[in-house]
C-alpha cells in the first residue's frame, strides 16, 4: 500500500512515513519533517492533494481543476 505525501506528493511505503498530522478528522502522511512543517503552515492548500473516500462526489472536480492548473 502506498501513501501519498500532500506536500512534495511522493508515493511512500508505511515505513517511509517519517512524520503524520490529523487534520479535519484525517491523517496525513509525510516523508520529511520539514513536509509535515509546511503542511501544517497551510493545510489548505495541500488537502485537495490527497484523494479520501469520504469524499469522493469532488473527486471529479478536482480532478478537472489539476487538468487545468
Ligand atoms: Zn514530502
Amino acid at each position: 500500500m502506498k501513501i501519498t505525501d500532500p506536500v512534495c506528493g511522493k508515493k511512500l511505503d508505511i515505513d517511509q512515513v517519517a512524520e503524520t498530522m490529523e487534520h479535519d478528522n484525517w491523517l496525513y502522511f509525510f516523508c520529511s519533517v520539514e513536509c509535515r512543517r509546511r503542511f501544517k503552515a497551510q493545510p489548505n492548500r495541500y488537502v485537495s492533494n490527497i484523494p479520501k473516500p469520504k469524499s469522493s462526489s469532488t473527486h471529479n472536480e478536482r480532478a478537472k481543476r489539476k487538468d487545468h492548473a
